[in-house]
Formats: C-alpha cells, structure tokens, sequence
C-alpha cells in the first residue's frame, strides 16, 4: 500500500534479523476472504525510543529482548524493524458508533500476526499508533504518548483485577509530534489480545451481503474462540449464546469494580468477550450510576449503569448481523434470533447478582438479595461513599472508625448484612478473604492516574508509572505501601473527565 504521504519503515528497513526473540506467528486471520483486511505498513518514524516494556508479559509469551539493546527494542516495537515471521495488515470492521452505523477498519493499528506460545495459545500481537493505513479516513493514524500509557496502566490492572482484557507489552515513541489541540509526543502501544474480532467484524460482512464471507468469520471465530461447539447441530446459534455469556460475564465485572469503559460501540466489542479498546474509559470514585467520564458522552448512553443494556444493544447487533446464517429463510431467523435476544436481560441479571453476592461474601442465593445489594448502592448513592474503598471496608474495622459510615442509613443496612451473613453461617473474619479477592484495595484511580502521565508525558519521570502499575499488579493486597493509591481525589478535583479520538 502507498499512501504518498509518508515513506514506510519497511522500505528502509526489513525484516529484524533477531531470529531468537521468540516470535512464532502464525497468520490465520489472513486466510479469511481478502475484504476481511489489507496489507500495511508502519511509516517511518525518526527516532523510536522505548518508554516502557512489559518483563512479565513477554515471559509469559515466551519472548525474550533481554539480549536486544533498548534502541534496537525500540525499532522493534514501532515496525521500524519487523521480527521474523510478521506480515502486518490492517483488519475491516464496521460498527455501530453512539447508535449510527459507520465503515471502519484499523485507521492507526497494524495486526503483525498471531503469536503461539509455547503452551498452545495463540494471541494477535498488534501495533496502535504505527501510521495511516487504507482505513485511516481522516485520521491522521497516529497516537499520542499518554493515550497509549494510559491504556498500558488500565488494561494492566484490569487483567490484575481478573477481568478479561486486551494487554500491553510495549510503549515506544516515535520521535515525531502528534498535532491534537498540541503538539503532543507520538507513540506506538503494542496490544497482546486473543484476536481482534469484534460484532463490528461480523457486522462488515453481512453490510457486504457477502453471506459467503459471513460463514467464514463466523466458522474462523468458533475454531479460534469456541472450538468446543464446533460440532453443534446449530453451531451459529450457538456462537450467539456464547458470546453474550462472555459479554454478561465482562459486564458485571467491570460493575464489580466501578470501571467505565466510555465507548461501547460495536467495534469495541469483542467476540472474544475481552475489554478492548481503552478510550475515554475510567474508574468511578464515589457511587453514582449515572457516571460518565467521556467528554462527549452528553446524553451517558454509556454511563457506568447503562452498561449493562448496551452489551445488549450491542449484542443485539450481533444477533442481526448472524441472521443469514441463521436460517434461509429470514422470517424464521428473526424469530429464532427474537427468542435469543428475549433472554439476555435475565443473563445478565444472573451474572450481576452473583457477582455482587460474592462481593457480599454471600456463599447462597436468597430472593431477598436484590433488595439488599440495591440498597447498600442507594446508600453509597446518596452518602457519596467511595466504591472501591466502601466494599473493601465492609469486613472491617475500618466501618467502625471512619465518619464517612456514621450515618443511620448505613448502619441500619450493615446490620441487614450482617444477619445475612449469619444465615449462610459466616461471620466478618470467614467472609473477609473470599471478599477480599473481589473487592479490590487498589484501582486505578484516575487523579493517580493523571499525575503518573503528566509526569512521563513533561518531565519523562517513569517512577510514578512504574510505582501505579506495581501497586496496581496486587490489587487484592494491603499493601501499606501503597495506602496513598487508596485515596479518592480531593472534592475539587472530583469532575474528572476523558477524551476520545486521542
Ligand atoms: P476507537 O474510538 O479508538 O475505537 O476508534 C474508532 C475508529 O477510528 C477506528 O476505526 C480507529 O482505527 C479510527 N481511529 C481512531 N483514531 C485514529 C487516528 N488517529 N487515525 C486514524 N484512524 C483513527
Ligand atoms: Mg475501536
């Protein structure tokens, strides 16, 4: 591809001759029909330099750089020198955008193949921020130092946080400014995720009426995905159902945490049930289920509780872009399809309740636990309680000491608590390490956030960033060490916004 703009790196430089990296693509995703995705290139960038490298990432990828000098490992991580084996593209995709269908496609990412590890599974290695491709449309396919940082820190302590997520393994700049509302320092995040098939893949194709294409993706998806159903009588529907169990799990562990993700558009969906695509997304400080951090989120259709019903808006996007494969006849696909989507409010009900009777402590299921999660959230609503540190605080001393719990709403409904406890046989000290594993000590709090990048980002000091994402690879631990992370920001600092587009 030539875009005549900007030389591409790999006119100048080829394939890295770093033959022990550990790098085994394979390229599966290449033998989908050919609208599926195009060949691109990283541009050249003037001087890459490596900001920040995931050890424990890439030991677990069985990759090793530790013989690479850091510029050469710069190269490497914005497509300035290819390892062995990559043969980048750019992959199709359509999506639903704040309710409006749009075509899309990777505008600034390059996907450089899929990589084994040694114990069998397969992940897109994937480079954001490496240049224009033929899906840039107006974009300028570039990405800027502390977007990409950001998503480092958060999609970090989400798979910390054992929530299902892309990953980052490395953060280079590339030596030239990004033009935002400023100039701003370019950078390339390299995404580790298990694919980077989204509703919005499915939804290109059946756009396309290329019903052919449809089934492929769709068979591509449950090989890669689902393989386990792939002798399934009805084995399209099927892929449906798994996908919304995947997407009904995701949800109500973001709830879990208090996480919003800011653009819930069905290319940011992913099939493979993983958080993806760290935008505007942030973390709730005090409860509020109408919380939105994304500036141009006006109307909070995805705001922290509307979540929920978008998933399946989006999944209901999903069903629709399935129905040819459904059956031949449409009539009869809608009906089928109508019944499916009928059943995903209940579950994703099932899925939150149980989330939050664990965060509870709760061991059984009573009908009357509805009533008591809904009220402790009314509670923390109206008292302004901090989310994260108010589950935390439950099994402990702290409910006795802090101001914050002295008021007679809340205590009346610990009391509630406790006598549900009991009824399950448990006491504080039993329930406190069940708990403990989810509800969370430390989240990414984005004043802590904040001040990490803008360190990085004007005085190049990493030592905050490296200090949050350590504090962040525990969050279950009470690290004493770590107690100021534990603060929500100051009153004034308290209207926290994101931006996307960055
Ligand atoms: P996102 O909001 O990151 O999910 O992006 C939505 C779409 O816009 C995707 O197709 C991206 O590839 C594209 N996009 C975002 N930023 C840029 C950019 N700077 N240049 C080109 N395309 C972009
Ligand atoms: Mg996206």
């Amino acid at each position: 591809m030539e875009n005549g703009h900007q030389p591409r790196a790999n006119k100048s430089i080829t394939e890295s001759d770093h033959e022990d990296l550990g790098f085994r693509f394979e390229h599966s995703y290449s033998e989908l029909p050919s609208l599926f995705f195009s060949k691109a290139e990283a541009e050249l960038f003037p001087a890459p330099r490596l900001t920040i490298f995931n050890e424990a990432l890439a030991k677990d990828l069985n990759l090793d750089f530790s013989q690479l000098p850091p510029d050469e490992i710069a190269k490497i991580f914005t497509g300035q020198s290819l390892p062995v084996g990559a043969k980048p593209l750019a992959q199709a995709y359509a999506g639903h955008q704040y309710g409006g269908f749009t075509i899309l496609g990777d505008g600034r990412a390059l996907l450089l193949g899929e990589h084994r590890t040694k114990n069998g599974e397969l992940f897109d290695i994937q480079f954001k921020g490496s240049g224009i491709t033929p899906y840039s449309r107006r974009g300028d396919g570039r990405a800027a130092l502390g977007p990409m940082l950001r998503e480092y820190i958060i999609s970090e302590a989400m798979w910390y946080l054992n929530i299902p997520t892309t990953r980052s393994l490395a953060v280079a700049t590339t030596g030239e400014n990004v033009y935002r509302e400023r100039p701003l320092p370019g950078a390339v995040l390299t995404r580790v995720a298990s694919s980077h098939i989204r509703v919005g893949t499915f939804q290109f194709a059946a756009y396309r009426r290329d019903h052919l294409a449809l089934r492929k993706l769709a068979d591509y998806t449950i090989s890669r995905h689902y393989p386990e159903i792939s002798n399934h009588d009805d084995k399209y529907l099927e892929l449906f159902r798994q996908v919304a169990e995947r997407q009904a799990v995701l949800i109500a562990k973001w709830l879990g945490v208090g996480f919003v993700h800011g653009v819930m558009n069905t290319d940011n969906t992913s099939i493979a049930g993983e958080t993806i695509d760290y935008g505007p997304c942030a973390f709730m400080n005090h409860y509020h289920p109408d919380t939105v951090f994304s500036s141009i989120d006006h109307h909070g259709r995805y705001c922290f509780a509307n979540q929920t019903a978008i998933a399946q808006w989006n999944l209901v996007r999903f069903a629709e872009a399935l129905l040819p494969l459904i059956d031949k006849q449409q009539e009869k696909a809608v009906d089928i399809m109508t019944a499916e989507v009928n059943r995903l409010p209940g579950i994703f009900e099932k899925r939150r309740l149980d989330l939050m009777r664990s965060k509870l402590g709760l061991k059984s299921a009573k009908t009357t636990d509805e009533d008591l999660i809904y009220d402790l959230l009314k509670v923390m609503e109206t008292t302004k309680l901090d989310y994260t540190n108010t589950w935390r605080d439950l099994p402990t001393t702290r409910i006795d000491t802090n101001p914050s719990y002295q008021v007679a709403e809340f205590k009346q409904w610990y009391q509630r608590w406790i006598q549900r406890l009991s009824q399950d046989g448990e006491t504080l000290e039993s329930a406190r390490l069940r708990m403990n594993q989810v509800n969370p000590y430390i989240i990414p709090r984005n004043h802590y956030v904040e001040a990490a990048l803008s360190a990085a980002d004007v005085n190049n000091d990493l030592r905050p960033l490296r200090r949050l994402v350590s504090a962040l690879s525990q969050p279950a631990i009470e690290n004493q060490d770590f107690k100021d992370l534990r603060e929500p920001p100051p009153e004034d600092q308290a209207c926290y916004k994101t931006f996307c587009g960055t």
